[in-house]
């Protein structure tokens, strides 16, 4: 049997919000019952961009992670529902029935992911259906996913063998969003932001000269990973595990060698690491 399943990489999304775009074109004003009543014109986020500011001034930076609803295993907006309102289908997708959900305000709290909204016109629930209806005459993918210029938005039959969101590759990197919700979602992640560490690299004796293509040696355990610094003799290191401990070094012929120990907790900038002869 179908069990569908998206796959977000959030490396890859730009914040373009066309997946946002397409979400109200498919629904805003368009009846898709019994899937989906009319969605209104404004402040429904379907499909919701969450922006994540990273790092510390001035090495700032944004992550955006899509955020449609998780359609989980364990939803508590089904165990929230009267009359049987809110169901999973066989195919996995968690449909609010917009008639029988009539006046159930109170689902838009029953979501954790802030995935419900409130259509006061109607006095109805209202989320993401992965476009069930357009699924169900055929289309492959939702509307969002089809628009994605980045294919940060992988969708598929998980018993699909030969597409992205069930390679090997995906299925180990993968982790759900809010793993502490325990509502098994049906929507992955890959690369979702982890703490990352920045700092830049200058000489001693050549302040006005920038101190590039320095390789900067990050260790943890047996693992080395290497970044090089820019033109500006700024390094990165991003997707680091938060409480791990890690080893920086920098060896520079001629320099003598910095090395400092230090335990990731969150975005950390090092700040002018500068090497003395
Ligand atoms: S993300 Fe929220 S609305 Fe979607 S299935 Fe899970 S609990 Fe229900
Ligand atoms: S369309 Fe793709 S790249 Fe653009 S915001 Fe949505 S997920 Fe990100």
């Amino acid at each position: 049997m179908t069990q569908y399943r998206m796959l977000i990489d959030v490396s890859r999304c730009i914040g373009c919000y066309n997946c946002y775009l397409a979400c109200r074109d498919e629904h805003v004003g368009r009846d898709h019952r019994p899937l989906s009543a009319p969605q209104p014109e404004s402040g429904h986020k379907w499909m919701a961009i969450r922006e994540e500011e990273r790092g510390t001034y001035p090495k700032v930076k944004m992550a955006h992670i899509p955020v449609p609803c998780q359609q989980c295993a364990e939803a508590p907006c089904i165990k929230a529902a009267s009359d049987g309102a809110v169901y999973r289908r066989g195919d996995g997708i968690v449909v609010i029935d917009p008639d029988k959900a009539s006046g159930q305000r109170a689902l838009v709290e029953a979501c954790p992911y802030g995935a419900i909204f409130w259509n006061e016109a109607l006095s109805v629930p209202q989320k993401c259906t992965f476009c069930a209806h357009l699924l169900d005459s055929g289309w492959k993918e939702p509307r969002c996913v089809e628009v994605c210029p980045t294919q940060a938005l992988v969708f598929a039959d998980a018993d699909d063998r030969g597409s992205a969101v069930v390679k090997p590759d995906s299925v180990r990197s993968a982790e759900t969003l809010h793993p502490e919700f325990g509502m098994k979602p049906l929507v992955e992640y890959m690369n979702l932001p982890k703490p990352c560490l920045v700092g830049e690299v200058s000489f001693g004796d050549q302040v006005q000269v920038p101190a590039e293509d320095i390789s900067v040696f990050l260790r943890r355990g047996d693992h080395v990973r290497i970044a090089v610094t820019d033109c500006f003799g700024d390094f990165e290191f991003d997707n680091l595990e938060a409480g791990a401990e890690y080893q920086l070094k920098i060896e520079q012929v001629g320099y003598r060698a910095h090395e400092l120990r230090l335990r990731m907790q969150t975005d950390l900038d090092l700040g002018t690491i500068i090497l003395d002869r």
